[in-house]
């Protein structure tokens, strides 16, 4: 037995399938960003893995860098006061940024995000994320890119994603019950 094998913890994406992915998608970044100066933002802490794996996959030059957005902290699963910071640091001008984000669920972060750097001027701001849930949305904002859709009720964990800063190091990502 070891933490892992809970009954709270239903595997949902395995490792292999967010490989592969992650391999059609880093070329579907070569392809669009080919002979541009681009600038991968990542954002902390979720999308670390994410980038990680994909960053490895390119076959075109990148800078990264990234800031930190917290909504739900140590609250768990109840989303909070949305925190941004690092964005001044960002040599954003002239560059092709691309945003990475792990989950696109209200989108307040990432549009949030998304209107914080248009104000530095970059040249231009595509966004991907690794999951995005079909829920009815406030935001108007919409990533350019979405790898894997996921159930509108589901909390996801795994592979970058947190529930109280627990489970980010799991190789796929799955679906946590019963927490809180
Ligand atoms: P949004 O601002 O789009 O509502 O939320 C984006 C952030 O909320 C993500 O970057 C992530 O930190 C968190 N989030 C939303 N849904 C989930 C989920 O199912 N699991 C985890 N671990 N975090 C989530
Ligand atoms: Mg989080």
């Amino acid at each position: 037995m070891t933490y892992l094998d809970t009954e709270c913890l239903a595997p949902l994406i395995s490792q292999e399938s967010i490989n592969e992915k992650v391999q059609e998608y880093a070329r579907i970044i070569e392809r669009e960003y080919a002979g541009k100066d681009l600038l991968i933002v990542m954002i902390m802490k979720g999308a670390f893995c994410f980038v990680a794996d994909l960053v490895r996959e390119l076959k075109i030059p990148a800078c990264i860098d990234f800031l930190t957005c917290s909504s739900y902290g140590m609250r768990g699963t109840v989303p909070g006061e949305l925190k941004v910071h690092g964005i001044e640091r960002l040599d954003v001008k002239g560059k092709h940024v691309l945003l990475i984000d792990d989950i696109f669920d209200t989108g307040r972060t990432l549009s949030e995000v998304y209107s914080r750097i248009k104000l530095l001027e970059p040249e231009a701001v595509g966004s991907m994320v690794l999951l995005g849930r079909n829920t009815e949305r406030e935001v108007v904002y919409h990533p350019d890119h979405v790898l894997f859709q996921v159930e509108e009720d589901a909390f996801v964990v795994g592979y970058g994603l947190d529930y109280k800063e627990q489970y980010r190091g799991l190789p796929g990502i799955c679906v946590l019950h019963h927490h809180e």
